[in-house]
């Protein structure tokens, strides 16, 4: 059992076509390590109804952020019916992804929410200069679909030691980044040696299945890949 904390709600913030990102107050006392999770319990019309998310925000981020599929269901459209000043009760922090102790490289695989535990992590070493490399990449399915896109294209450009890929599978006439799904042939244009990154594979269930494939074709040992599904979504994600 993890303590229950009250919180208090901040804000909604649109993050790309239907993915937004909401806002609490960090209490006092309230500690985690860039990866985890925590769940959120909303009175709805169903009654109380509670779901998990990972930690979007990082440790010194002055607020909890999660950033969630607007997918039209009960819990998604109370969270959207909140007022700034509400109260709601979170419990924390759960689950054990991260960094692995003594890792020097790191490379995620992810899509649309699946990016939040990713986004902590790289937001953490990113402002902190931790010395780590890291590698993203990242699907999508448009231009207007990128959670964070702006902010990683930021880190990119300014530390040498992040690699970030983006790809979209309907990319536009003017997108100058990859085109279609991940793939270990992808992969290995950029990075010469990923056996020797940990890999980080989190989000709904198909892209976990799907990122368990180019895990596979990339003969990647498992000790040296970690999983976070995101149970709850649906097979559409
Ligand atoms: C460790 C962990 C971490 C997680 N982290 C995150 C995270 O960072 N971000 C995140 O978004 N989720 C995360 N999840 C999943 C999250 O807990 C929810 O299960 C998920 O967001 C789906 O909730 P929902 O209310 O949208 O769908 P549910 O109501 O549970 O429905 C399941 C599916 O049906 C669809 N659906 C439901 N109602 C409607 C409707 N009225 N119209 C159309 N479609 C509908 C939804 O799209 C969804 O795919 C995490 C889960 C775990 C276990």
């Amino acid at each position: 059992m993890t303590p229950d904390y009250d919180v208090t709600y901040l804000g909604f913030w649109p993050c790309a076509e239907g993915i937004g990102s909401f806002r609490f107050s960090r209490p006092s006392g309230y500690s985690f390590t860039p990866g985890q999770f925590f769940s959120l319990s909303l009175e709805t019309e169903d009654g109380l109804v509670s779901k998990f998310f990972s930690h979007a925000d990082a440790p010194d981020d002055p607020a909890i952020e999660l950033t969630t599929r607007l997918s039209g269901s009960v819990f998604k459209n109370t969270l959207l019916a909140l007022s700034v000043g509400d109260a709601v009760r979170i419990s924390g922090p759960k689950g054990r992804l991260g960094v692995p102790e003594g890792a020097s490289a790191v490379g995620f695989l992810a899509g649309g929410v699946g990016i939040t535990p990713a986004h902590s992590i790289i937001r953490d070493v990113m402002h902190n200069d931790k010395p780590l490399e890291v590698a993203l990449f990242y699907g999508n399915r448009d231009e207007g679909c990128i959670p964070y896109g702006a902010e990683f294209r930021k880190y990119a450009s300014a530390n040498p030691r992040f690699v970030y890929v983006d790809t979209l599978d309907h990319a536009g006439p003017a997108w100058t980044g990859e085109s279609g799904f991940i793939s270990a042939e992808m992969i290995r244009r950029y990075l010469s040696d990923p056996g020797a990154l940990h890999w980080i594979v989190a989000g709904p269930p198909p892209m976990v299945d799907a990122m368990k494939r180019v895990v596979s074709d990339l003969e990647l040992p498992p000790e040296r890949v970690s999983y976070e599904l995101f149970a709850g979504y649906g097979p559409n994600g």
